[in-house]
């Protein structure tokens, strides 16, 4: 595409950025099949190609973000589905971020819309204050017809039950059991700690058992990508300095081999730790470095190799590869090897490059349209059926949990279970998992 930015706009380091990825793109369109929204909508301004051109006017003309703009940015999912069909490298990650940034320093949204807003930034990153407004929304529930729009939905999401804070969250080190073969640091997050703490659980169980030491870090929290793409910039890079400080520290203290990550969208994040801070003399460094060490758990188990299977498999899955983990990190074939490595029989969706609809705050923010791909993903999840659906992304887990008895589990709880842990809660009172089950026999 071409562009026509003065000297004075490219001298911002993050317009020159931009430039350099609005150039990359060629229009050919290829993206617009595989964009979720355009599928949905077949709006060319809900189709990658037409986003980046809404950015690179808005940037261009150096005015702020029109109603438009914001409107079908805040419909994209940041799947990133269009970065791995695009066959020229258009980075719409960062383009898009950059985007989301502008669209919040310029335009005022409708003040429900603010309030709303402001209300996830300030919740969802902070685990005890996102455990209070569950419980308020658990009480408030009855109110849920009489509440406008949204704020009626978020109280019909909130879980019927909460589990209790897992002591495994706090900081701690957790000693490899026999000798001791990698060390590394968990991050142990922010809404899926209050959601589902069984996730951390199984992590550290399954890596200890295998040999890992694990660290969850003092100062260690959210990694900042629920604010992000939420265009709020400066809790986001606040929240990555303080990881990476936090795990700088362990680094030169006792070291690490890795940065582990079991949330998928985290992941996604901290691996762009050093593009995000690049731009700070003091963290750049450290940031890269801490990207670097990050790793998905599938991928660090792959590394690690050796999985010791205690217990009969067999079972057929279903594996939901979230988008985050999938598009944004690449990360595609390691959870069905170790998964069929362990035993079971995985099988993927027709639709397995398609979003299903969570994607961060999305299901809050746009629930009509998150609602139609999840309705999708979960009709192709059923035809495959599978004893159980397997992702690692606790967004696309909530997302996805159903009332057809097909449970949604993260594939860390299958692992654990299958080298000596306990079940899933999900999967309690599943006859599938009960040992004797014909699926079992089927892998035999
Ligand atoms: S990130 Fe997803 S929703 Fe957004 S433009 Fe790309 S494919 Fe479409
Ligand atoms: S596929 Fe890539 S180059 Fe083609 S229109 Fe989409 S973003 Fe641009």
């Amino acid at each position: 595409m071409q562009t026509n930015f003065s000297l004075a706009q490219l001298a911002d380091p993050d317009v020159a950025e931009s430039e350099k990825i609005i150039r990359t793109c060629v229009h050919c369109g290829f993206c617009t099949a595989t964009c979720p929204t355009y599928v949905l909508l077949g709006d060319e301004l809900d189709s990658p190609r037409g986003r980046i051109y809404l950015i690179k006017e808005m940037l261009e003309n150096d005015r702020p973000a029109s109603a438009e703009t914001a409107l079908h940015l805040d419909r994209c999912l940041s799947c990133l589905s269009c970065m791995t069909t695009c066959p020229s490298g258009v980075h719409y990650m960062h383009l898009v971020d950059h985007g989301r940034k502008r669209v919040e320093e310029t335009y005022v949204r409708p003040w429900p819309e603010r309030a709303l807003r402001r209300l996830l930034a300030e919740v969802l990153p902070h685990p005890h204050r996102f455990r209070l407004a569950l419980l308020g929304a658990k009480v408030g529930r009855p109110l849920r017809r009489a509440l406008p729009g949204r704020l009626g939905r978020l109280l019909e999401m909130a879980p019927n039950r909460l589990a209790s804070p897992s002591p495994v969250d706090r900081p701690q080190v957790f000693p490899a059991a026999g000798e001791r073969r990698a060390r590394v640091a968990l991050l142990s997050g922010c809404a899926q700690q209050v959601l589902s703490p069984e996730i951390n659980e199984a992590t550290i169980r399954l890596l200890c058992r295998h040999g890992v030491e694990v660290v969850v870090a003092r100062g260690a929290g959210c990694c900042g990508a629920l604010v992000h793409h939420l265009g709020k910039e400066d809790p986001a890079l606040a929240s990555a300095r303080a990881n990476v400080a936090a795990w700088s520290h362990e680094l030169e203290g006792d070291g690490l081999d890795a940065v582990v990550i079991n949330a998928s969208g985290c992941g996604t994040t901290v691996k762009d730790y050093g593009f995000m801070l690049r731009n700070e003399p003091q963290w750049a460094e450290a940031a890269a470095r801490i990207s670097t060490l990050a790793k998905d758990i599938s991928e660090f188990l792959t590394d690690l190799g050796g999985l010791e299977i205690q217990r009969p498999t067999g079972q057929k899955l279903a594996y939901h590869s979230a988008c985050s983990l999938q598009h944004g990190q690449k990360v595609t074939a390691q959870p069905k090897v170790l998964l069929e490595a362990a035993g079971f029989r995985v099988q993927e969706p027709r639709d397995a490059h398609l979003c299903c609809g969570s994607a961060g705050t999305y299901n809050l923010l746009q629930p009509e349209l998150a609602n139609r791909l999840r309705e999708r993903k979960l009709g192709t999840l059923l035809e495959l059926d599978a004893a159980a659906v397997a992702s690692g992304n606790i967004g696309c887990i909530t997302q996805l949990a159903n009332d057809a008895g097909l449970p949604v589990v993260h594939t860390v709880g299958l692992l654990d279970w299958a080298t000596g842990g306990p079940l899933p809660q999900a999967l309690q009172g599943n006859p599938a998992f009960v040992e004797g089950h014909p699926q079992m026999a089927a892998a035999e």
